[in-house]
C-alpha cells in the first residue's frame, strides 16, 4: 500500500514536540501507558454495558517488553485495539480542535511545553523523541483482522494487514540513540513507578533478568516478568495512608500535567450514598478555561470501573477547572450519557461535591491567605461567574472572590473590606465601568476621598454583569457609585438650600441640553470636578449600556445620563451669577462632556466640542 502522509499539522506538532521534550523525553513511557489504560477502559465498558461486547473476553493487562539487543521496547494492551479507519484517524491526523491554539502556544520553554502536551492530549507522538521509526500492530476488539501502521514519524505512515491473535495494540519502538537508555529494566521500572503507579490496570515488565548461577559459578541471563505498579485505585484507599506523592503523582497521571497542584480534596461519603470524590486544584488555569468547547476535567467512575472522563455536568460549568474523580458505588455501570444529567444520584454527588469544593477553598483563604492567593490570581474569574450561575452557593463565593480596592494594595476580600467600614458608613461601595486607571480617577470617588471610605474598583469586565444583581453581603448593603441615588447616603442639611439656589442654572444647562441627558441635579459626591455623570438605579450603568449596543443590540435607546453639577465648584459658582450670558450653554456642554471624557466614554460630536472649547478659551484669554 502506498505511503500515506501525515495531515500538515501533525509534521509541524511532531517537530515541535521532539524539539520541545528534548530535557525529558521519559514521559512517552506514561502517554502510551495511558493510552493502553484508556483503551482497556474502554473495552471494560463496552463488556459490562453492550450485549454485542458482553461475550469478548476481557483480561486486561499491558505489557512492557524489552529487547536489549535488537534495541526495541514494546507497549502491549489487550484494550479495545484499532481497525485501519481508527489507526488513520487516531494515529494520522489531529482531529482536536485545540491543536492550532497548542501550536500557538508553544514557547519553546521545555517544561511549560511538556506541560502543554499532556493537556491537548498530543500524547502518542512524543514516542519519536525515543524512536526512529514506530509499529502499531492493532485488532480492533469484535472484529477479525488486524493492521500494522508504520512511520518514522517524518514522511508518513504506512498501514498493510497483520496478524494479532487477541483484540488489542502492541506498539513497538525502535529505540533511537536517545532512546536507547529506555531498554533497561531499571530505568523502566522507575518510571512506571513514578508516572503510572495508580493505572488501575496491572502492567508487566518482561526482561531479561540476570541471575546467578551456583552451579555453574556464573550469571545466567533469565527471560522474566514481573507486575511493576501497584494497579490500585488509589483514591479508594484511607485519606491516612496516602502521602503527598502519592496524590501529586496520580494528578500528574491523571492530567498530564508536570507541575504539582494547588491543592486537592479527598472525600469518602458513607450513607445513603457511597461514593469517593478526589479533586485536584491545578497550580495553572487549564489553557481552554475560557474556551466554549473546554474538556471537563472530572472522570467519572462506579466501583472503580472507568465510566466517561469527557463529561461537562460532573460538576457546574464555573468549576471547569477541577480536576479528578467521582467514584460512586450507588449508579448503575450502564449508565447512559443521556441519563447523567437527570440522575438523581449523580445530582447528589455533583451538589454535596461543590459544597464540598467551596467550601474547603473558604478554609484555605482563612488559614492560609498566601496560598489562597496563588488560587484566586488564577481562577477569580470564574468564581466570578459562580456568582452569577449558582445562586445557591452564593454566600460563599461571595466570600472566595477579590477585589481590587482604593484602601489597599493588591487583592481584598469583602469581609476585610467591611471590617475596615467607618462608623456611619451605609454600604461597602463599588465603582465598575472601564479600566482600573480610569476608574481610580474617576469624579465619582471624590466624596469617598474626601471621607476617607473605602471603595472597591471593579474593573473586571464581567463584574458590573455578576455584581450588577447582588445587593449584600451578609447583612451590609453593596452599592455602586455609579448610580445616582447613592449619593443619598451623603446628603446634608444644607442641600435644599443649595438646591433651591442652583436651581435656575440646572434648568439652563437642562434646556441647552434637550434630550441628550436625562436630568440635571446637584450632586453631593464632587469634591474637585465641577461635574459628574451617573445612572439610575434600575439601569445599568452608561458604559455597560455602551457595551450592550456595540455588542449587537441596536434596538436599545441611546443611553443617557444623568448629568450632577457639584455647587461648590469655582465655575458653577461663576456660572451661577451670570444665568442670562450665551456662554453657559457652552459652558453647560462642556460640563457634560468633560464627564463623560473621564468615565472613558465617546463624546458624540467632537466637533462640536472643540469649537465649544475654543470660542471658551477665546472669551478667557
Ligand atoms: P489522546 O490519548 O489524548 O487521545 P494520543 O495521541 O495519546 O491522544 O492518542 C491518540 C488516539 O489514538 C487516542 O485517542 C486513541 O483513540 C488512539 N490510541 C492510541 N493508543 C491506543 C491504544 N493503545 N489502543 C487503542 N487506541 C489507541
Ligand atoms: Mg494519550
Amino acid at each position: 500500500m502506498a505511503k500515506q502522509e501525515f495531515q500538515t499539522e501533525v509534521s509541524q506538532l511532531l517537530q515541535l514536540i521532539i524539539h520541545s521534550l528534548y530535557s525529558h523525553p521519559e514521559i512517552f513511557l506514561r502517554e502510551l501507558i495511558s493510552n493502553s489504560s484508556d483503551a482497556l477502559d474502554k473495552l471494560r465498558y463496552l463488556t459490562v454495558t453492550d450485549e454485542v461486547y458482553k461475550s469478548l473476553p476481557f483480561d486486561p493487562r499491558i505489557d512492557l517488553e524489552v529487547d536489549e539487543p535488537n534495541g526495541t521496547l514494546t507497549v502491549s494492551d489487550s484494550g479495545i485495539g484499532m481497525n485501519e479507519e481508527d489507526l488513520i484517524a487516531h494515529l494520522g491526523t489531529i482531529a482536536r480542535s485545540g491543536t492550532k491554539n497548542f501550536l500557538n502556544q508553544l514557547s519553546g520553554d521545555a517544561k511549560k511545553d511538556s506541560n502543554l502536551i499532556g493537556q491537548f492530549g498530543v500524547g502518542f507522538y512524543s514516542a519519536f523523541m525515543v524512536a526512529d521509526s514506530i509499529e502499531v500492530v492493532s485488532r480492533k476488539a469484535g472484529e477479525e483482522k488486524a493492521w500494522k501502521w508504520t512511520s518514522d514519524g517524518k514522511s508518513g505512515f504506512d498501514i498493510e494487514p497483520a496478524e494479532r491473535a487477541a483484540a488489542g495494540t502492541t506498539v513497538t519502538l525502535h529505540l533511537n540513540e536517545e532512546g536507547k537508555q529506555y531498554a533497561n529494566s531499571w530505568r523502566l521500572k522507575e518510571i512506571v513507578k513514578k508516572y503510572s503507579n495508580h493505572i488501575a490496570f496491572p502492567i508487566y515488565l518482561t526482561y531479561d533478568k540476570s541471575e546467578w548461577n551456583e552451579a555453574e559459578k556464573k550469571s545466567d541471563s533469565v527471560r522474566t516478568t514481573e507486575q511493576v505498579n501497584a494497579a490500585s485505585a488509589l483514591w479508594r484507599r484511607n485519606k491516612s495512608e496516602i502521602t503527598s506523592d502519592e496524590y501529586t503523582e496520580l494528578y500528574k497521571s491523571i492530567t498530564g500535567d508536570s507541575v504539582d497542584p494547588l491543592f486537592w480534596f479527598h472525600t469518602r461519603a458513607e450513607g445513603s450514598l457511597d461514593y469517593t470524590t478526589l479533586f485536584f486544584i491545578p497550580a495553572k488555569a487549564p489553557l481552554d478555561m475560557y474556551q466554549a468547547e473546554y474538556k471537563g476535567g472530572v472522570k467519572l467512575y462506579v466501583k472503580r470501573v472507568f465510566i466517561l472522563d469527557d463529561s461537562k455536568d460532573l460538576l457546574p460549568q464555573y468549576l471547569r477547572f477541577v480536576r479528578g474523580i467521582i467514584d460512586s458505588e450507588d449508579l448503575p455501570l450502564n449508565v447512559s450519557r443521556e441519563l447523567l444529567q437527570q440522575n438523581r444520584v449523580l445530582n447528589s454527588i455533583k451538589t454535596a461535591s461543590v459544597k464540598k469544593i467551596l467550601s474547603e477553598l473558604k478554609s484555605i483563604a482563612t488559614k492560609d491567605p498566601d496560598k489562597y492567593l496563588e488560587f484566586i490570581t488564577q481562577y477569580n474569574r470564574p468564581m466570578k461567574e459562580g456568582l452569577y450561575t449558582d445562586h445557591a452557593n452564593r454566600e460563599i463565593l461571595l466570600d472566595l472572590v477579590r477585589l481590587k480596592s482604593t484602601k489597599v494594595e493588591g487583592l481584598t476580600s469583602l469581609a476585610d473590606a467591611k471590617a475596615r467600614m467607618q462608623a456611619d458608613q451605609k454600604a461597602i461601595y463599588t465603582i465598575t465601568g472601564g479600566p482600573e486607571s480610569l476608574l481610580r480617577t474617576s469624579p465619582l470617588l471624590e466624596i469617598y476621598k474626601k471621607k476617607d471610605i473605602e471603595v472597591l474598583i471593579l474593573d473586571d469586565e464581567v463584574d458590573e454583569i455578576v455584581f450588577g444583581g447582588i445587593e449584600k453581603y451578609g447583612d451590609t448593603e453593596l452599592k455602586s457609585v455609579n448610580k445616582s441615588a447613592t449619593s443619598e447616603d451623603f446628603k446634608s442639611d444644607e442641600e435644599p438650600e443649595q438646591a433651591t439656589a442652583l436651581e435656575p442654572l440646572l434648568v439652563r444647562i437642562k434646556s441647552a441640553l434637550g434630550d441628550r441627558v436625562k436630568d440635571v441635579r446637584v450632586s453631593v459626591r464632587l469634591a474637585d470636578s465641577p461635574s459628574c455623570v451617573v445612572s439610575d438605579e434600575e439601569e445599568p450603568s452608561i458604559q455597560l449600556q455602551q457595551m450592550l449596543k456595540a455588542m449587537g443590540q441596536p434596538e436599545l435607546p441611546e443611553p443617557k445620563p444623568t448629568l450632577e453639577i457639584n455647587p461648590d465648584h469655582e465655575i458653577v459658582k461663576k456660572l451661577l451669577a451670570k444665568p442670562e450670558d450665551t456662554v453657559v450653554d457652552d459652558a453647560a456642554w462642556l460640563l457634560l462632556d468633560q464627564a463623560l471624557l473621564m468615565e472613558g466614554l465617546p463624546l458624540k460630536e467632537p466637533a462640536k466640542f472643540v469649537q465649544r472649547l475654543n470660542r471658551v478659551l477665546n472669551l478667557s484669554i
